[in-house]
């Protein structure tokens, strides 16, 4: 473990596939951690308390908000949907690092507190194929499809504040990209440097004669 822990961001258009990218991600990469989220939405049939999502009622949300329990929040499609922050920075000082799935409005706000985060963007390999995805999920109303399909659109105007993009054609090769994402950027020198050269006790000057 080289210093904090990463913080990846992985956002897209409902539809594009983050939910099952990620969920394998998980599996294949256990010292990854999710960050689960509160939500004031009702939960879908498989849906389970605290591993997809804290279910909570609009008072505890706002509660939260005052207390200023978030690291971002964002109301999307109706709903509100919040991260909490003290996972996040537990999991980020323990030099773990963590995975936020969350909307493009809350991505903007964590990159205005954690600029040094990893922001990707899942894109659908096409419109028609984003659609067929969110009518075969089945959970939508006609209307409730017609937003998530209109906002997807909106939101590929965000694409450039994001750091990767990985297209999500097929699951495994998405999955690769993301891991060697994330490898890559364990790497990066200006995350490292320090740390690197104090585990080979480097010092300057030492061999200069
Ligand atoms: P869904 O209702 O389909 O689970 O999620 C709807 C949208 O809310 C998705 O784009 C998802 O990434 C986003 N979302 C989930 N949790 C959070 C969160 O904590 N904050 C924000 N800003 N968006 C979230």
């Amino acid at each position: 473990m080289l210093g904090k822990g990463l913080l990846v961001v992985i956002s897209g258009p409902s539809g594009a596939g983050k939910g099952t990218l990620c969920k394998v991600l998980l599996e294949r990469n256990k010292e990854l951690k999710l960050s689960v989220s509160c939500t004031t939405r009702s939960p879908r049939a498989a849906e389970r308390e605290g591993i997809n999502y804290f279910f909570i009622t609009k008072d505890k949300f706002d509660e939260m908000k005052e207390k200023d329990e978030f690291l971002e929040y964002a109301e999307v499609y109706g709903n509100y949907y919040g991260t909490p922050m003290s996972y996040v920075n537990k999991v980020l000082e323990e030099g773990k690092d963590v995975i936020l799935e969350i909307d493009i409005q809350g991505a903007l706000k964590v990159k205005n507190k954690y600029p040094d985060g990893v922001f990707i963007f899942i894109m659908p390999p096409t419109m028609d194929e984003l659609k067929n995805r969110i009518k075969k999920r089945g959970s939508e109303t006609e209307e409730s499809l017609l937003r998530r399909f209109r906002s997807a659109f909106e939101e590929l105007n965000y694409l450039s504040s994001y750091n990767y993009v990985v297209i999500n054609d097929e699951i495994d090769p998405a999955v690769n990209k993301l891991e060697n994402i994330i490898s890559a950027e364990r790497c990066r020198v200006d995350r490292v440097k320090s740390i690197v050269l104090e585990k080979i006790n480097y010092q300057e000057g030492q061999y200069n004669e």
